[in-house]
């Protein structure tokens, strides 16, 4: 099908268009004399970066945005012809490809070059290598913020003031350096209050996928809600305001006993109710949506939608509290979770959202998300004793999308699951 027919409800489009204004004031920058600093989704500081006046970049969204518009496959030979092994995060290969074919960010405008590179440590070593790679590439100052693990399956008081003393010690420095601008912590306060405001109605829409049946789709639908917050907008009153009405938007949806709006439109009927793990495909994204809209399977939560920061445990950020709040938030990211806390997280999600189970999406060349995955999905059926399924695809390499092969399985998931119904009312 045409990706351009596909049916988008209202918060779609306006989420698209926040996205392609702040691509295109990135490409306008090198006029207007704004700074950018690049950064990673998971261990954000949006409202610390912004409250320096200064844009995010972040390559990952770069990344993806190249793949759904069919750039990533020429961008990842390219990585791969400098040496890149076939092994290596395709997010990497594909901001490599992408930079040594111009830096053309999905508006097909120029992106600059960074005035710093920000790196948040949060949960996966690949961000260091990929930081290194940048830092050659752009040979741009770096800031380091190392965050722990959460190994002990909780947030440390001796880790929460470590992240701080480093913000503090660090990554403020030189915030100040590049922008010319002394840390305003007034403005910081403000900036969390918003965020706080934001997350309220970003948990509310993604909780409302308990009620029957789910007014959206919390994986396939749910990256477009997470966009704004997860990108260069927290903090900000287009979030706020961007927040406030899909909350409106979802909340007339239960009210008209909807489904979600899929690529070919509304879901009329609601067979089976899935959480997902594990981010889905890109290069391929409406098609894998597709395979799910088709059979009237819709996905009521997904922990993908929680790699940017993990809103629907109680966190919000904390104005009163600045700093200490910014570093509880990057250590309380997803990706920094120990597999007990995400195993306890999906046994909820199954449990809380009434789903008829759990479905890994394992990504290839993702070695940090898909370690222990398996491990994760087999505790998960055992503890909620409702099914699990798997299929593997990759992020933004379209080798390993093979959608017969995962049409296949997901069929044979369905059918387990009507079996497992069925045995059930017997
Ligand atoms: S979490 Fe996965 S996709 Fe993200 S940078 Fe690490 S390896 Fe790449």
């Amino acid at each position: 099908m045409n990706p351009s027919a596909a049916m988008k409800d209202g918060s779609q489009l306006r989420q698209k268009e926040m996205i392609a204004e702040h691509y295109s004031r990135l490409a306008h920058s090198p006029h207007t004399g704004e700074k950018s600093v690049y950064t990673f989704v998971p261990g954000n500081l949006t409202e610390l970066v912004r409250s320096f006046d200064l844009l995010p970049v972040l390559p990952e969204i770069n990344a993806l945005q190249s793949a759904m518009r069919g750039k990533s496959k020429d961008y990842i030979a390219i990585a791969e012809k400098l040496g890149h092994s076939e092994d290596v995060c395709t997010y990497v290969k594909c901001d490599v490809g992408m930079k040594r074919s111009g830096n053309l960010g999905p508006t097909g405008e120029h992106l600059p070059d960074p005035d710093l590179l920000l790196l948040s440590y949060t949960g996966c070593f690949t961000f260091m290598k990929w930081f290194e790679l940048l830092k050659e590439e752009y040979k741009a100052p770096v800031a380091m913020l190392h965050v722990p693990y959460q190994a002990e399956g909780r947030i440390t008081t001796a880790a929460r003031d470590y992240v701080v003393r480093q913000l503090k010690e660090s990554v403020i420095p030189k915030l100040e350096q590049v922008s010319g601008r002394k840390y305003d912590e007034d403005k910081l306060k403000e900036m969390l209050a918003r965020s706080s405001r934001a997350e309220d109605d970003l948990v509310h829409v993604l909780e409302s996928a308990k009620h029957r049946p789910s007014p959206i789709d919390a994986y396939f639908g749910g990256v477009y809600y997470i966009g704004p917050i997860f990108t260069a907008f927290r903090g900000t009153e287009e979030a706020v305001g961007y927040y406030r009405a899909l909350r409106s938007e979802v909340d007339e949806r239960i009210a008209m006993g909807k489904g979600p709006v899929t690529p070919d439109g509304e879901m009329e009927r609601e067979r089976f109710r899935l959480v997902v793990e594990g981010p889905p495909n890109w290069t391929s994204f409406r098609q894998f949506w597709k395979m799910f809209a088709d059979e009237g399977a819709v996905v009521v939560a997904s922990t993908y939608t929680k790699v940017g920061g993990v809103y629907d445990n109680g966190f919000r950020h904390d104005p009163e509290r600045p700093l200490e709040t910014l570093a509880e938030y990057c250590l309380g990211c997803y990706t920094n979770l120990n597999l007990p806390t995400r195993v306890d997280m999906l046994c909820r999600y199954v449990e809380e959202y009434g789903a008829d189970g759990l479905l890994v999406n394992s990504i290839k060349s993702c070695n940090s998300f898909s370690a222990g995955q398996l491990m994760m999905l087999r505790e998960v059926e055992r503890r909620t004793g409702r099914p699990a399924g798997f299929v593997e695809s990759d992020l933004v390499d379209p080798r390993y999308f093979s959608a017969a092969n995962i049409k296949n399985r997901l069929e044979s998931y369905f059918q387990m699951i009507e079996q497992k119904r069925a045995g059930g009312a017997a």
